[in-house]
């Protein structure tokens, strides 16, 4: 083989699209029903739009853009996730000016240069939302009943919402003077990615997946302790909503998340049907991200979700058999004349709605039957010379085997 598909990359066969187009139109449905619409921004942006919101000292921007000068020396890089581009998009049309509240959402590939292992890839999708210009608690109960009734609807109910606070500039920066202290006091046993976190992103160390770290960290400060009045009350507020709605969640102090611009309400929707990389979606609040990016200060709050990771948990849950419709009929033609009066008639017939299919290898009649049972045609019409002479032919019915006589200028194929 002289090409392989680039590694982290991956084809999604005939096959599998079936599957992928049901899950999208269960998202756009369940967006729309939420009131969310589409919004699709290009796939390369400036690199400094992503170096700005997500954070120069995350792992995404760190080490795993895609980034690359173009021809004019401008430094481009593939998204590596939904958030920046839609806040850029909302700021460059004023979408803010044409309602108070800007609720999007967008489907799409993203770009990321991680280790390749099973849930993690480099060029994976994902489904997201963006609400921006309310900092009401209620906003973010809406984003999580909207994640959660998507996976709903597709089926999916076994999964765990956790939640937690990620303060503001207000108390955060206390938070983090007191974190970087108890860990300096354990900084010679973390591990090295860790070590390397504390002054850059403690917050990080906290959600590190090592177990010795995990051990370690068990009793450092966690942030709800630490949390300014504001964002104490919206918290509060939050969790007697979800209390409310009997939405099952669980508090997780450690709940940090991989972006920097989070503020208050971070949460994260995992399966225990994934291994190592259980999640399944996350998201937050980011009242400053508008400003930081140039735009007037708008709070806001978003989510996305894997839709690789949401075919994995379909899989094994076996809820994962999705097909496009079989042809309603197949011509199996007795010649060369035969099968050019078919050719003629499956336009004809495709253009009034009805998928016609026919041999296009000029194959044995028995071979041409085989295609059509592969196919799991509904019907089989057999036209040769006597057929196109009498201008009628017998319609076989492939599930019953049933036929019946139909006249070939009005052909009419039963529903
Ligand atoms: P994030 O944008 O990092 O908050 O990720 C949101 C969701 O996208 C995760 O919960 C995963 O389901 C999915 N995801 C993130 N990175 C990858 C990746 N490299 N490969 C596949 N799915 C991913």
């Amino acid at each position: 083989m002289k090409y392989r598909v680039i590694k982290g990359t991956k084809d999604i066969l005939p096959v599998e699209t079936a599957a992928w187009q049901h899950v999208e139109s269960v998202v756009r449905r369940t967006m729309h029903l939420f009131g969310y619409r589409e919004i699709r921004t290009p796939i390369f942006e400036q690199t400094g739009l992503f170096a700005r919101s997500i954070g120069e000292l995350t792992d995404i921007v760190s080490k795993e853009m895609y980034s690359f000068l173009d021809r004019s020396k401008e430094s481009v890089t593939l998204r590596p996730e939904g958030t920046a581009a839609a806040l850029r998009a909302y700021i460059e049309n004023s979408l803010g000016e044409q309602s108070p509240l800007t609720k999007l959402y967008y489907i799409g590939p993203m770009f990321r240069q991680e280790r390749p292992q099973a849930g993690r890839l480099r060029q994976f999708h994902q489904f997201g939302a963006e609400a921006i210009g309310s900092p009401s608690p209620l906003i973010d109960v809406e984003m999580m009943l909207l994640a959660v009734e998507i996976y709903r609807s597709l089926g999916i109910d076994k999964f765990s919402l956790k939640i937690n606070s990620v303060g503001c500039e207000q108390c955060r920066p206390r938070y983090k003077e007191i974190l970087i202290a108890a860990l300096k006091n354990i900084e010679s046993q973390l591990s090295p990615d860790s070590r390397m976190r504390i002054d850059q992103n403690p917050l990080r160390v906290l959600d590190s997946k090592d177990e010795h770290d995990r051990l370690l960290t068990a009793g450092a400060p966690l942030i709800k302790d630490y949390l300014c009045g504001d964002c104490k009350k919206h918290f509060e507020t939050l969790i007697s909503l979800l209390d409310s709605l009997a939405l099952p969640y669980e508090v997780d102090g450690r709940l940090v998340r991989g972006l920097d611009y989070y503020t208050k309400t971070a949460f994260e929707i995992s399966s225990a049907m994934l291994g190592s990389q259980d999640a399944l979606a996350g998201g937050g609040r980011y009242d400053l991200l508008v400003e930081e990016l140039g735009g007037k200060r708008t709070p806001g709050i978003g989510f996305a979700a894997g839709i690789e990771r949401l075919m994995m948990v379909l899989e094994k849950s076996g809820t994962h058999s999705f097909t496009v419709p079989p042809p309603d009929l197949f011509f199996v033609a007795l010649d060369d004349h035969a099968r050019r009066w078919s050719f003629g008639k499956t336009y004809e017939l495709r253009r009034s709605g009805i998928s016609a299919e026919i041999d296009y290898l000029a194959r044995s009649i028995k071979a041409q039957m085989r295609e059509a049972n592969r196919q799991s045609a509904r019907y089989v019409l057999v036209v040769g010379e006597a057929e196109l002479a009498s201008r009628t032919g017998k319609l076989k019915n492939m599930k019953t085997g049933e036929e019946t006589e139909v006249t070939l200028d009005a052909l009419n194929i039963p529903r």
